[in-house]
């Protein structure tokens, strides 16, 4: 009998190599690896989560009928090798990893990998789609996807007449706003077994019902999402408020990355709600565009340019991760009240993620692998081919623009327009020297002054450069920059 090895991220009811084997046809192998899960510290909710949730799946597949070999091993090699010596399978196969490291690892493990449909666009045809393009542009790819996808399609035109609402998406928070509530999650005895059994090296607050670990608790949030919280999505996709961490966002991320849901159940989802006149265009094409734009783009990329994405380092950026990313302690009420959520429920929404924490550590000049560790032990729906596209090339630019045209730097003024959290802290974001001037306002004419030589050729951060060429005050604004730095790494900021 063959033996199929479904992994952590391909939970779903579809998996590609697993739906070739009826029930009792294949037995089906799990292993939790000691190297992935309990060799670093990572999140109590992320660990959680991977971990109920593959136990949940292993429960339905032999409710189904399947004979399940679940077990724990210390690496994944170990847990084949066991597998193999107690049940001798014919052949074992896997559905394509999400991981390049994995994935290139089969060939010695000699596990079969057949092609996968984690994606609306397989890697294969991602490459073919890139080949021959002077740039890849995101945009490209998301009106190709639509086009092939039929996603808010009229014929040969996009719904709307427009392809893309960004421009209508950026409202900044309203000043007073009943953002839609979120229904508990009901964890049940395996989440008790498994969160009894965490590693002490675990961090973060348990689990307070806001992830869901079974499929069905997936669908029913999803379900949940587009019915009361996608109207309201597109117009405040870019704000921060201090009243609600996850605001409109849709907090199916997670479920995603682990197979809970497919990419066309959300789209085909959206579409739905969009043609029986429940949401707008706007909000419509916002989600879409997350899902097989970003999401399948980012994915794209990813095995493009693996492995040598992961060692990049363009800004030759060399500060270490400070204390404030693990203690949360920091008088900058924006990075203090995102650190907060990130230890509440192992999430901040994609522009806490992108103009807050990663902002800081680009302008800070933190180790981009460090700071990606920290992402991936900390994020709910962290994946590595989330991660380094996404933080070390949108958020750090240590890819040198492959995948943002520039750098994501921003001063305190892009903080205090899109969120309310300037209005209660100690920093000024209007003033970048002396005792009260905002950090980030100091460090950002600091990075284009610091790196104003590997940026020169970039038109599109020329206007920035210029100005922070002529600032009147830039010896005093690199002073200043020298201390907070300084009282950055000794967890004084
Ligand atoms: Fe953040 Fe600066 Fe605003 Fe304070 S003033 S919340 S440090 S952007």
């Amino acid at each position: 009998m063959d033996t199929v090895w479904v992994l952590g991220d391909q939970l779903g009811p579809d998996n590609s190599a697993l739906s070739r084997y009826p029930p009792g046809s294949a037995r089906v192998l799990m292993i939790e690896s000691d190297r992935q899960l309990s060799s670093r510290p990572i999140h109590r909710q992320r660990l959680h989560l991977i971990i109920a949730a593959m136990r949940n799946r292993a429960r339905s597949l032999r409710d189904a009928g399947y004979q399940v070999d679940y077990r724990r091993a210390p690496s994944f090699g170990q847990g084949l090798a066991d597998h193999r010596k107690e049940h001798r399978p014919q052949r074992l196969v896997v559905m394509e990893p999400s991981s390049w490291t994995l994935d290139s690892q089969l060939v010695n493990l000699d596990v079969t990998a057949v092609r996968s449909n984690a994606f609306l666009c397989h890697r294969d045809e991602f490459a073919t789609w890139a080949e021959g393009r002077s740039s890849l542009v995101m945009e490209d790819f998301y009106r190709w996807q639509r086009c092939r996808l039929g996603y808010l399609m009229d014929g040969d035109q996009p719904s709307g007449g427009r392809w893309n609402y960004d421009k209508s998406n950026r409202r900044p928070p309203p000043k007073a706003h009943s953002w839609p509530t979120r229904p508990g999650a009901r964890n049940g005895r395996i989440d008790r077994q498994v969160l009894a059994s965490l590693p002490d090296s675990a961090f973060g607050s348990d689990p307070d019902g806001t992830w869901e670990t079974t499929r069905e608790g997936a669908l029913e949030r999803l379900d949940h999402f587009l019915r009361e919280v996608l109207p309201w999505f597109g117009p405040y996709q870019d704000a921060m408020s201090s009243d609600s961490w996850s605001m409109s966002h849709a907090l199916i991320s997670a479920y995603l990355n682990i197979g809970l849901i497919s990419p066309s159940e959300v789209c085909d989802g959206v579409e739905h709600e969009y043609r029986k006149g429940r949401v707008s265009i706007e909000s419509a094409e916002g989600m879409i565009r997350q899902v097989i734009g970003w999401r399948e783009y980012v994915w794209g990329t990813y095995w493009l340019h693996m492995p040598a994405y992961r060692d990049l380092n363009a800004l030759k950026a060399q500060r270490p991760l400070p204390p404030l990313f693990v203690t949360g302690q920091t008088r900058m009420n924006c990075m203090a009240t995102t650190l907060r959520t990130v230890d509440a429920h192992a999430y901040a929404h994609h522009i806490q993620r992108l103009m807050v924490l990663a902002n800081f550590a680009l302008i800070t000049g933190i180790r981009p692998a460090e700071f990606v560790d920290w992402m991936s032990s900390t994020f709910i729906d962290a994946a590595e081919w989330v991660m380094l596209p996404n933080v070390l090339g949108m958020g750090l630019y240590a890819d040198g623009g492959t995948m943002a045209t520039k750098p994501y730097a921003a001063g305190g003024n892009y903080i205090n327009k899109m969120s309310d959290y300037c209005r209660d802290c100690v920093y000024d974001a209007s003033t970048r020297v002396g005792e009260q001037a905002c950090p980030f306002t100091t460090l950002y004419w600091d990075f284009l002054l610091r790196n104003q030589d590997q940026l020169a050729g970039n038109p599109r951060v020329a206007v920035q450069l210029g100005a922070a060429r002529r600032l009147t005050d830039a010896a005093e604004v690199q002073r200043r920059a020298e201390e907070v730095l300084g009282d950055m790494t000794a967890g004084d900021l």
